[in-house]
């Protein structure tokens, strides 16, 4: 028996347990010290009201032999592809049922989706980048080509002809940088992909916060995009779904490569891999695109976003560079005067008892830059802001 091999070239993530070292020993040396955590990459609000209530109506019916489910379909149960079918109509994007597969949440599938692609195609993937991109593609042994994210292009990589992939990464709204493409940038993309024969994996698990209706909420609003991507989404940071787990991947009919149909080849996938996301948490996706239960999960969305706008007025009042912060839960801000990623979380650390992510830790573009997320408290946010004024 030997392993796979390609484990051995993945880094290890030190990011968050050197984060838990650093403050662990900070609380050791300042135990009177009160610490705010601008880290947190889960959402902190509870899930809304509509959600539960459907999640213990499902849960009644299992208990009755009239309404107890065994295996789904591996695909999602109709009545919730159909209402993510409606969800996309709002915008004018007609799909199929057939065409959505329901998961248990976005990081499963980005991953798993390489199932279906050759290994000697060569990906192309942004720097700085949330991990599971890069990661899922070296236990692969694929050849991963980066594209720059900097200060020169507000953080929003376009396509560049000496580049040639063929699998491109795109998340939108970003992690970690909060950055959001328009509508012409992303049709940008769209036209590349197809020019050299690519598909775009479109990352949308940030969807739900674009607030802004010129923004593109699902790359599907982009024409030509069902010739050439796929689309991720996930209820983990629209409705605070981080454990219960539900996602849905958009495969569109018309992605044909190599004369065959990707949606057949994930399907196939799929129901050899994959039992499906249980009846009870799918009836409480399902709440989620209610009338009741979208107007109770935009007024979670509308706190984070109002602690965002907290975070980038104190920000521009102190003339600090940063990205995001609008259509996002995301704020990244160049370091003051210079100081590197880590030297900054130091800083802040001990100087303002603040916690926040060190971007070197997305890629070596993060250098320099450091992420602040909206997911906290209001009132410990305000706090934060107030800290970081003063110092
Ligand atoms: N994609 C991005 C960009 C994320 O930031 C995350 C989670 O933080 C995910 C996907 C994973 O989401 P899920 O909880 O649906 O697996």
């Amino acid at each position: 028996m030997r392993i796979n091999k390609n484990y051995l070239d993945l880094q290890d993530s030190y990011l968050f347990s050197r984060i838990s070292k650093k403050v662990a020993d900070y609380k050791e040396k300042n135990p009177e010290k009160d610490i705010i955590s601008l880290g947190i990459g889960d959402i902190t609000l509870p899930l809304c009201e509509a959600v539960v209530r459907a999640m213990q109506a499902a849960v009644a019916e299992m208990g009755t032999k009239e309404g107890f489910k065994g295996y789904g379909p591996e695909q999602g149960y109709g009545f919730l592809r159909q209402a993510i079918v409606r969800y996309y109509q709002k915008r004018n994007v007609s799909l199929d049922p057939s065409e959505i597969f329901i998961s248990d949440g976005a990081k499963s599938d980005l991953g798993n989706i390489l199932d279906i692609f050759s290994v000697d195609n060569v990906v192309l993937i942004p720097d700085p980048v949330y991990p599971a991109y890069v990661d899922s593609n070296i236990m692969a042994g694929r050849k991963i080509l980066y594209m720059d994210a900097n200060e020169g292009n507000n953080f929003l990589p376009m396509p560049d002809e000496s580049l040639k992939a063929d699998i491109i990464y795109i998340c939108s709204p970003n992690n970690p940088t909060g950055a959001v493409y328009n509508r012409e940038q992303l049709q940008a993309w769209v036209d590349y992909a197809i020019s050299c024969n690519a598909i775009i994996l479109f990352d949308a698990a940030y969807e739900a916060f674009i607030q802004d209706n010129e923004l593109p909420r699902s790359i599907y609003e982009i024409d030509g995009a069902k010739k050439c991507a796929i689309e991720f989404c996930s209820l983990s940071k629209t409705a605070g779904f981080t454990g219960v787990r539900c996602g849905y991947t958009i495969v569109p009919m018309e992605l044909v490569y190599d004369s065959t149909a990707l949606n057949k080849l994930w399907l196939r996938r799929q129901t050899t891999k994959f039992n499906g996301v249980p009846y009870i948490v799918q009836r409480g996706a399902e709440a989620v695109f209610s009338e009741e239960g979208y107007a109770q999960i935009r007024q979670n969305i509308a706190y984070y976003l109002e602690n965002a706008k907290i975070i980038s007025e104190t920000l521009r009042e102190m003339d600090v560079w940063f990205v995001g912060g609008k259509n996002s839960p995301y704020i990244w801000l160049k370091c003051p005067t210079g100081m590197t990623s880590w030297e900054y979380f130091d800083y802040l650390l001990e100087n303002a008892n603040v916690i926040g992510t060190p971007g070197s830790g997305f890629g070596k573009n993060g250098e320099g830059f450091f992420r602040l997320t909206s997911f906290g408290e209001r009132q410990k946010i305000a706090e934060a802001m107030r800290r970081l004024s003063k110092i």
